[in-house]
């Protein structure tokens, strides 16, 4: 077996955010990293139609880019979100903070800007190469190589993403289990650019809803005053992407549904035809790693739906455990390969389920009056017990406690919520006797 001392180099296949982020981890090991990209260099082409995409960076991924030095290079690049700002079938605005303190927000962050932003910190420390217009399409475990560059690899990370040749390889060499839950909705990126003269069209400090029960719209800023707006919709039925064929659905489904982001949408037919409609799926598979060759992480992994905002926050959260598991220097791979599994499948199949328990939520539950009630009641209560009652999205979006753990406590924050929720329709009419009973009865040990 060979052990990380005696394997100077790595290759990583996917040079994404996992991919790249790994790399820089690896480099400060005193790793020599090999990266293949199938994509051209990003930092050489525009994104595609010059569209801008974003994504909600929280806590796990900052602690990983802070780990690695960069976070001072991320952080002007970023637009921190307070809270939910839900678009109401009339255009009225309401705003439900995320959190219970100002620092707990969640931040708007460019994909592509990230990306080039890691590749560029990958490359400057000296060990990492990045071969981009590289695809590989599977594995030779017999002689070590890459299909079909035939390069050798002494040990080789997938960070290939939701469709993986890597965890293909994996699990064909291995006779595993892939499980793909298709959710049976679909997205679709549209964008609302900014105001004539400049700024944003919209408060720029909320990550904006439009909740319509069986599906929704949202729309995250850039800081060019742009908005990325995302329309999920169920792929097939009355209302669903299958019936939106002409320009006339499109606009009738917006006039019906969401009117009030119609005037600020001046493009919303043009990039409904033009941009592709997105599958979502959890993907769930086993194992993680061939022997001592090669391993999956990130989405090749663990892919989730993106309703918690969390999958690259949990791709970053893995680089920083796998960083963990390389901390023996005599330890062999195959060992460190299982323990990276072992250490992050619970955490992985967690946040897969609260992901899809969270679209429910965004695009429904948030309506209900009894939401805001438990929302109120869960900052009134997480004053009182600081440190031991935190709302479950609080855990996820603030904190580092592992998925599993957040997950495991929710439920029982949740049996007390509703407990308490049901008797009373305000949090000034809650009996916070009986509140502090409950948790220190059901959270005690914690
Ligand atoms: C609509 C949407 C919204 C999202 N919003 C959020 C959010 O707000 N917050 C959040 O944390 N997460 C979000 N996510 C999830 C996030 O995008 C992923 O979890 C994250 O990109 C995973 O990173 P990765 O590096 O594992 O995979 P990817 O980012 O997919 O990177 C994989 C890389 O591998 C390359 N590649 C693929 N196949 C091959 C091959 N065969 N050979 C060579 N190279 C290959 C690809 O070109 C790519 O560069 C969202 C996802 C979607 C779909």
């Amino acid at each position: 077996m060979k052990t990380p001392r005696q394997t100077p180099e790595i290759t990583l296949v996917g040079a994404g955010l996992a991919g790249s982020l790994l790399a820089i981890y690896l480099a400060r090991r005193g790793y020599r990293v090999t990266l293949l990209e199938r994509r051209p260099d990003p930092r050489k082409t525009t994104g595609p139609a010059g569209r801008s995409i974003n994504l909600a960076l929280a806590n796990r991924g900052i602690a990983a880019l802070e780990e690695v030095g960069v976070m001072e290079s991320v952080r002007p690049a970023l637009i921190p979100m307070v809270g939910r700002m839900l678009h109401d079938e009339e255009g009225r605005l309401k705003l439900i903070p995320y959190g219970n303190k100002p620092h707990e927000v969640i931040n708007s962050v460019s994909r592509a800007g990230l990306n080039t932003l890691l590749l560029d910190a990958a490359e400057a420390t000296g060990r990492v190469s990045i071969r981009f217009g590289q695809t590989v399409t599977g594995l030779d475990f017999a002689n070590r190589q890459v299909v079909p560059q035939w390069t050798r690899y002494d040990v080789l990370i997938g960070t290939d993403g939701s469709a993986s040749a890597v965890r293909a390889a994996i699990l064909e060499a291995t006779g595993g289990r892939l499980d793909e839950e298709p959710l049976g909705h679909g997205y679709k990126e549209l964008s609302i650019p900014p105001a004539d003269g400049g700024g944003f069209r919209m408060d720029k400090n909320a990550l904006h809803i439009w909740p319509r029960g069986e599906y929704m719209l949202i729309a995250l800023p850039n800081i060019d005053g742009s908005f990325t707006v995302t329309l999920f919709l169920p792929t097939q039925g009355e209302e669903s992407f299958q019936a939106l064929t002409t320009p006339a659905a499109v606009h009738a489904l917006f006039e019906r549904r969401f009117a009030d982001a119609i005037p600020l949408m001046p493009g919303l037919v043009e990039d409904f035809f033009a941009n592709p409609t997105g599958h979502l799926e959890t993907i769930r598979c086993e194992p993680w790693s061939f022997e001592d060759q090669a391993l999956v992480l990130g989405d090749a992994a663990h892919a989730i739906v993106p309703f918690h905002g969390q999958g690259m926050n949990a791709a970053f959260e893995d680089c920083s455990a796998f960083d963990r598991c390389l901390s023996d220097p005599d330890r062999p791979w195959n060992e460190i390969f299982a323990e990276f599994e072992k250490r992050r499948r619970p955490n992985a199949d967690a946040i897969a389920d609260m992901a899809l328990e969270n679209y429910v939520e965004m695009r429904s539950t948030v309506r209900e009056p009894k939401f805001q009630l438990k929302k109120d009641l869960s900052f009134r209560l997480e004053e009182r017990h600081p440190g031991r009652f935190i709302p479950r999205y609080s855990m996820v979006m603030f904190h580092t406690i592992p998925y599993a753990e957040a997950r495991r406590r929710g439920a029982i924050q949740e049996e007390i919520l509703d407990e308490l929720a049901n008797r009373t329709a305000s949090v000034d009419d809650v009996d916070l006797v009986r509140a502090d009973r409950l948790i220190a009865d059901r959270l005690g040990t914690i």
